[in-house]
Formats: structure tokens, C-alpha cells, sequence
């Protein structure tokens, strides 16, 4: 079998990363690494890791790298050695990524891509800004502007949707800058490696899809 494609979709929180991942998982016939979704299993199944990660989250700390690097680095090298994948939320500063190129070399291995969905500062305020949730059944939905989503109903259950804290327009402005400061420079790792491309991110998930699989050859 030929050897699947190994790539790290970046970009900040909005830039549509998740949704992205998951058409071209289907399409690539790729793992999908979430580093969201793997926390959460870890933490539901009270793994070793996941109980390092929740001492720190009850004490209201942010959990060291070294615990998230363990987290995600565990699962690639699950992997079996042809299997491509996405990675998607890691690495988020330059330390995860010189691990993750560590352990990958360690075992013979490299990242194909690296893609930047770049979406403008100001469509990342009116997403993020437009995101409400059910309290009912947690599914997502998407507030346009000048609408009250705390009025609006959930579309799959009739639920009441409220904004989560961390999608408030004060918390939404902190995740932009923290994702400036400390996972921007990530950018620079890996362009000096020569895997870093571009896709402008403010247009629809179907013509940014088309832009990555066109920019991963496939
Ligand atoms: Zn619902």
C-alpha cells in the first residue's frame, strides 16, 4: 500500500480546522488527530494522562506540554507506519513542534505538509462571535450577525442555545491573541522546513476544501 499522506492543518480557533479534517479524512483515507477529542477521551477514560491533565485543570492551571506532547505523540506512534494523518489542534507552540518532529524522525518519519488555513481577523470575530451551542444536546450552531441566538431554538431538538464563556467576545478576543503570540510563531518552524502552505480561509469550507487537496497534490 502506498504510504498515506501525514499533514497538521493550522490555523486559530475559527478557522474551521475540525470541519476541514473531517471531509478530508473521509477523502484521503487518513487518521484523524483531534487534539480536542483526544483529550476528552483521555480525561472520560482516566488514562494516566488524562489524570495528570485533570490535576491541573481542577487546580485552574493550564496543562503542561509535556502532558499534551504525551497525549498526541502516543497516538501517532500507534499509527502503523504507512498510515497517513491530520493532525489537527497540535502543535500549538514551537516546542510541540520540535517534539513531534523528534519522535517522528525517531521512527524514521516525516510530516508531508503543514497547511495554514489563514482566515481574516475579522471573519474570526464573526464566527467565533456567532457561535452558540444547545443546552440540551451540545449540538453547534452558527448565529448570524445582528441576531439573538439566546432566542433561537435548537434546529435537531427545540433546546434552548446559549454562548458558551469561551465564545463571549472578550474570551473570543484573548483566544485570538494567545493564538498570536504563542502558536503564530509555529509558522515560521515550518516554513523554514520547507512544508508550509497558504490557504486563504475566509471563503466557503467547500472552495477552501478544494484549495487543500489541491495544495496536498491530491
Ligand atoms: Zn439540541
Amino acid at each position: 500500500m502506498a504510504q498515506g499522506l501525514r499533514f497538521v492543518l493550522f490555523g486559530s480557533p475559527g478557522a474551521g480546522k475540525g470541519t476541514q479534517a473531517n471531509l478530508l479524512r473521509d477523502r484521503l483515507n487518513v487518521t484523524h488527530i483531534s487534539s480536542g477529542d483526544l483529550f476528552r477521551h483521555h480525561l472520560e477514560q482516566g488514562t494516566p494522562l488524562g489524570l495528570r491533565a485533570k490535576e491541573y485543570m481542577n487546580k485552574g492551571e493550564l496543562v503542561p506540554d509535556e502532558v499534551t506532547i504525551g497525549i498526541i505523540l502516543d497516538k501517532v506512534m500507534c499509527l502503523p507506519d504507512d498510515e497517513g494523518f491530520i493532525l489537527d489542534g497540535f502543535p500549538r507552540n514551537t516546542n510541540q513542534a520540535q517534539e513531534l518532529e523528534n519522535t517522528l524522525a525517531a521512527g524514521s518519519r516525516n510530516l508531508d505538509k503543514v497547511v495554514h488555513i489563514d482566515v481574516s481577523e475579522p471573519e474570526l470575530l464573526r464566527r467565533l462571535g456567532g457561535r452558540f451551542v444547545c443546552r440540551a444536546c451540545q449540538a453547534p450552531h452558527a448565529i448570524g450577525e445582528g441576531e439573538d441566538g439566546a432566542a433561537k431554538k435548537c434546529g435537531q431538538c427545540g433546546g434552548e442555545l446559549y454562548q458558551r464563556d469561551d465564545d463571549r467576545p472578550e474570551a473570543v478576543k484573548k483566544r485570538i491573541e494567545v493564538y498570536k503570540r504563542e502558536t503564530m510563531p509555529v509558522l515560521g518552524f515550518y516554513r523554514e522546513r520547507g512544508v508550509l502552505v497558504n490557504i486563504p480561509g475566509d471563503d466557503t469550507v467547500d472552495e477552501v476544501n478544494k484549495q487543500v487537496l489541491a495544495a496536498l497534490g491530491a
